[in-house]
This record gives structure tokens, C-alpha cells and sequence, in this order.
């Protein structure tokens, strides 16, 4: 099943791509929560975090290194930031493609919403 984010690795959606690798792209969401707002997925089409197997540990593992990375170049590591992965409706997931929300600029309260 081809999800939007399928659509936008393959550049069949346009989207503001800031990370590119060739396991994982990085762009930002359209509805930004935050000043600055990534989504940072899997090449590979993962439909939710229940589907993982041990053989995607080191590909999810680079998710939060890539986030990591962003938050360093753009200048908000230090202040702090937050990285979000939603699974299922209790989780607020709308697109079937696991991706890490990273989130900077503002301070976060917890718990979350
Ligand atoms: P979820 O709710 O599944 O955790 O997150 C999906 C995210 O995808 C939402 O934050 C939403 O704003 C974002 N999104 C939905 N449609 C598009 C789109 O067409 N382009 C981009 N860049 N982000 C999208």
C-alpha cells in the first residue's frame, strides 16, 4: 500500500526535504506544532511501530541520530527539543508510515496531550 510519505520519497509529492540519505529522508510537515517541525522516516515503508522487526533496529536507530543531527544544525540541541513517534489511532497516527516527529524553538510541556 503506497502511503503520502511513499509518494514523497519518491518525489511524487513535493515536500521540503532538509536530510537525505539512502535509508532515510527528513523533511518538514506541512502543519508545523512548532517553529521548526521535521518528520524523519524510513526509506523503507514500515506501516507502524508494531510491524518492526529485529532486522529494522539499526535503520530505526539512525531515526533518532538524524534528529539529533537537525536539531545540532539548527540550532536548538542545546535549549532541548522533542521527538515524537505516534502509533495507531490511541497514538494520533494519520499516515501509515513510521516516521519521528522532532519538534523545536518552544518549550514543551509534559505530559503530553
Ligand atoms: P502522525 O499524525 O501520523 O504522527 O503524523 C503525520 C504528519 O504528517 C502530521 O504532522 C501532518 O501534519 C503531516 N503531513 C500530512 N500531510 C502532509 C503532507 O502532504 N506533507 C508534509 N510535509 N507533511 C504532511
Amino acid at each position: 500500500m503506497s502511503t503520502l510519505f511513499s509518494k514523497i520519497i519518491e518525489r511524487e509529492v513535493p515536500a521540503d526535504i532538509v536530510y537525505e540519505d539512502d535509508q532515510v529522508l527528513a523533511f518538514h510537515d506541512i502543519n508545523p506544532q512548532a517553529p521548526t517541525h521535521i518528520l524523519i522516516i524510513p526509506k523503507k515503508p514500515i506501516a507502524t511501530l508494531n510491524d518492526l522487526t529485529e532486522e529494522d533496529q539499526a535503520l530505526v536507530g539512525r531515526l533518532p541520530l538524524v534528529a539529533a543531527k537537525l536539531a545540532k544544525q539548527l540550532g536548538f540541541a542545546e535549549e532541548g527539543y522533542r521527538v515524537v513517534m505516534n502509533c495507531n489511532e490511541n497514538g494520533g497516527q494519520t499516515v501509515y508510515h513510521i516516521h519521528m516527529h522532532l519538534m523545536g524553538g518552544r518549550r514543551f510541556t509534559w505530559p503530553a496531550g
